[in-house]
């Protein structure tokens, strides 16, 4: 019998971005992991016999010392996406103009070190807005994979609201991180957007189906650390909910699901950096395992492909309400009291 197909994806994130987002002013040197990860990844990969997406950063991209690395990611034959130039998970504040550019950049590095011109984009942070999506439209995109329908989204917030580094500028930029309540709503199931500039392909990450909860590897791996043989209970009920559903998951993974805590210092403050990457990449190799033993793993493009054949496939309009004005007012009054007990002098956003 043939097995139905499920895509898997990987947020080419570098250490630079990572620190971008928490704050740490360090980034700025734009230091990388990926001279480490990209041979891992790779050879995991093969040894699994898996062709999956990277979605890749202009920035590093346009960097001379990762080009080979990259160009190795398209030799073996996966799919290269553009994940944008600059990783800033608030491109949903962009202008229409800047996200012009902003792509123009992403895809000419993109294709430079890679030979590969992305057809399939992921906003950093799951950020994604109307402009974004007409722009995608407007630039040839088969597809959009940037929306994460989860009811965990303000939880996530809040952690990161409190761990990160950010001055009060900081953090009113990254109000829209993770979404809010009605991101949970959005359908996990594939659709077509209608934009006034034309249609394009939408691939959900997949979460668990009814409960709305995050089951992809990175967030697996985290159950992991504290109970691996519950985490991997919840992804193979999960997957029996896919099942059950007729829903083709759509999963991601991350770096980090590849480093482990002697690899780099620097990132501890992720969960899970306490660990040794040869112990992750035993428990990732589980959950894939699970994952293909029911599905059949392809590159989200050809995911899209097939999606894109489905004769009665939802039509959406876009719709992004002004970002969740109560969630933000709360957080405002978090963000003065977090901002007066870090700094009891006042102090002007150094950078
Ligand atoms: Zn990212």
């Amino acid at each position: 019998m043939m097995k139905p197909i499920a895509s898997l994806s990987l947020d080419l994130d570098n250490k630079w971005s990572y620190m971008k987002t928490h704050g740490d002013q360090g980034w700025k040197s734009l230091p990388s992991y990926l001279d480490v990860l990209v041979p891992r990844v790779l050879k995991f990969l093969k040894a699994q016999n898996l062709t999956i997406t990277f979605f890749i950063v202009g920035q590093d991209a346009a960097l001379e010392r990762n080009r080979e690395l990259l160009a190795s990611i398209a030799a073996a034959g996966h799919e290269i996406g553009n994940h944008s130039f600059r990783h800033e998970p608030w491109l949903h504040l962009y202008s229409e103009q800047q996200i012009e550019t902003e792509f123009a950049s992403a895809e000419e590095h993109i294709e430079r070190a890679t030979g590969q011109k992305p057809i399939g984009f992921r906003g950093p942070g799951f950020s994604l807005s109307q402009g974004v999506l007409r722009a995608l439209v407007r630039r040839g995109y088969l597809y959009d994979a940037s929306t994460l329908p989860t009811f965990l989204g303000p939880l996530a917030r809040a952690y990161y609201f409190m761990t990160a580094k950010l001055t009060l500028d900081q953090w009113t930029e990254r109000r829209g991180l993770f979404g809010g309540f009605k991101e949970g709503l959005r359908p996990i199931r594939p659709y077509r957007w209608q934009t006034d500039t034309g249609g394009l392909i939408e691939i959900p990450v997949t979460t668990m189906p009814i409960f709305r909860v995050p089951i992809h590897v990175s967030y697996v791996l985290y159950l992991g650390m504290f109970a691996p043989a519950l985490a991997l209970l919840y992804f193979r009920f999960a997957l029996r909910l896919c099942q059950l559903t007729g829903i083709q998951p759509s999963l991601l993974l991350h770096p980090l699901d590849f480093l482990g805590c002697e690899d780099t210092q620097d990132l501890s403050f992720f969960p899970g950096m306490k660990l040794p990457s040869e112990k992750k990449l035993e428990f990732v190799s589980e959950v894939l395992g699970l994952l293909s033993a029911q599905f059949t793993i392809r590159t989200v493009q050809q995911h899209a492909r097939e999606v894109s054949q489905v004769s009665n496939l939802r039509v959406i309009e876009p719709c992004f309400r002004s970002d969740n004005r109560t969630s933000g007012h709360l957080l405002s009054k978090l963000i003065v009291f977090r901002s007066k007990f870090d700094h009891p002098t006042p102090r002007g956003t150094a950078k």
